[in-house]
């Protein structure tokens, strides 16, 4: 398997992928880890995450090369990452024990009755390319804590960050076979898939997710997917510092390329403001640097996956072939790299690709609405159900209109954002279940009810 720099279309490094039986080799290794595993203590397991998350620091600058060398993200996002994804351990470790511990619900000499929380065994993560610390730590850390061993997959274009993770993992006392890393792309995926594991937790596109659900079924285990977005974002017509939101909005859209499942896909704004949001938008995207991820004050890096540049085109096509205008880029960077020009497009409607289809890169469809009515229902129209934003002076109206959009997480004057105490879930072909906060911690385990009378 070839690691690409996806900047520079030069081969990094050349490495042997996991064939069938190394797969199932490491998957045997993690039934005996996992025993020792559970063995050690919540408080110890505690501690041995709480060095991990420093070993992170440690080694930050080098951890954030290596992503950026081979995902294309800019370095200081790179690092924002690593950062990120510290922050959400510390939570988890904060709460573990209020979690994870059993819950008394009768303690009396007559009857005692409590809940105990297990780990579910050995569990499969298949996971995704464009933040692999995050969605990687959302899943291996409270499964880890929870005394599961875990089979870590990551995605094909993130396989050097995987590695560096599991160096520190075992570095920081992790059991060598409670984690394992699977190497390899779709095929070594698929192998996992028809192995027995007691959970399978996936991060990735709807289309691989559903095939997942559906190839898992019969073994009748907990099956998590954490899938894509086409995630709305409403302007209304009382908000005073329209410079202010248009940025915030265009970084919800265009941080790291706009290859995040939260990332702001289109907008939709108030009649009342909408030329002055739309002139103040275009001016603060044409004021960010494009550029190689590793130049210093560079916003918009490399694509990771060459295949985008296609579907990007793809949308510019069908919008203008419908009458959109295209305000900003369009097009492909001529380069060995895979860079795509920060692209605007007006004048679209809610049945163009690019107002349907997850982009997944640095492009974004602005409507003008008349009504808050007429953007819940545009907001509502789409396949997905992650996140959803509105920007307004007033709360109220902002909730009042969140309430009646369907989707996992609602923002108010915010977007692009996940926190580490709040549910991680997505409805519809967003997905099923939830990481982060007390549910994400307790996915990864079984619960047992006692009752016992003495
Ligand atoms: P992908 O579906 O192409 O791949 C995800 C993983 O599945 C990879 O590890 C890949 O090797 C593996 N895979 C591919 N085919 C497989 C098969 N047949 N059987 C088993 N495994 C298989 O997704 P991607 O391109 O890596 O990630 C981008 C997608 O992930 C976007 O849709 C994005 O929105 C989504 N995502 C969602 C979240 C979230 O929290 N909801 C977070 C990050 C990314």
């Amino acid at each position: 398997m070839k690691i690409i720099n996806p900047a520079t279309g030069a081969t990094i490094k050349t490495i042997r992928d996991d064939m069938d039986t190394k797969l199932i080799d490491k998957y045997m290794f993690l039934r005996v880890g996992q025993e020792y595993w559970v063995k050690v203590s919540l408080a110890d397991r505690i501690k041995i995450i709480e060095k991990f998350s420093v070993l992170l620091e440690k080694n930050i600058e080098k951890l954030a090369a290596i992503l950026t060398s081979e995902t294309g993200k800019p370095l200081q996002q790179s690092r924002n990452e690593i950062n990120g994804a510290r922050t959400r351990i510390q939570w988890m470790l904060e709460n573990a024990e209020k979690y994870l511990a059993d819950e008394w619900v009768t303690n009396t000499d007559a009857l005692k009755e409590k809940i105990s929380y297990e780990p579910l065994g050995v569990i499969c993560n298949i996971s995704a390319w464009n933040y692999p610390y995050l969605v990687g730590v959302n899943v291996f850390i409270p499964a880890l804590l929870a005394g599961n061993a875990v089979l870590y997959k990551p995605s094909e274009y993130a396989t050097l960050t995987a590695i560096e993770i599991d160096n520190l993992l075992k570095k920081a006392g992790v059991e060598e076979n409670a984690f394992k890393v699977g190497i390899g792309g779709k095929y070594a995926g698929e192998h996992l898939l028809g192995l027995r594991f007691d959970g399978f937790f996936f991060t990735g596109s709807y289309k691989t997710g559903k095939y997942i659900y559906e190839k898992v079924a019969k073994k009748m285990v907990p099956c998590q997917l954490e899938l894509g977005g086409k995630d709305p974002l409403y302007v209304a017509d009382d908000i005073t510092d329209i410079a202010a939101v248009a940025e915030a909005t265009a970084d919800g859209a265009f941080y790291n390329n706009g290859q995040s499942c939260c990332a702001v896909e289109r907008i939709y704004v108030h009649e009342n403001v909408y030329d002055e949001y739309v002139a103040a938008f275009v001016k603060a995207v044409r004021s960010w640097k494009l550029g190689l991820p590793t130049d210093e004050g560079v916003y918009f890096g490399a694509l990771t996956r060459y295949e985008q540049l296609e579907v990007l085109e793809e949308q510019v096509k069908d919008a203008k072939a419908n009458g959109a205008t295209v305000l900003l880029g369009g097009k492909r960077i001529v380069h060995d790299g895979n860079f795509f020009e920060p692209t605007i497009i007006v004048d679209v409607n809610n049945k163009m690709k690019v107002m349907q289809e997850e982009s997944f890169g640095p492009i974004i469809g602005i409507m003008k609405v008349k009504t808050d009515k007429e953007a819940i229902q545009f907001m509502n129209d789409t396949d997905y159900g992650l996140t959803a934003s509105v920007y307004s002076s007033s709360q109220e109206r902002a909730e009042t209109i969140l309430s009646q959009v369907n989707s996992g997480t609602g923002y108010w004057n915010c977007c692009d954002r996940v926190t580490a105490g709040l549910p991680w879930a997505g409805r519809k072909h967003s997905g099923i279940g939830a990481t982060l906060s007390h549910q994400g911690l307790r996915a990864f385990t079984k619960t047992k009810s006692w009752q016992m009378k003495g």
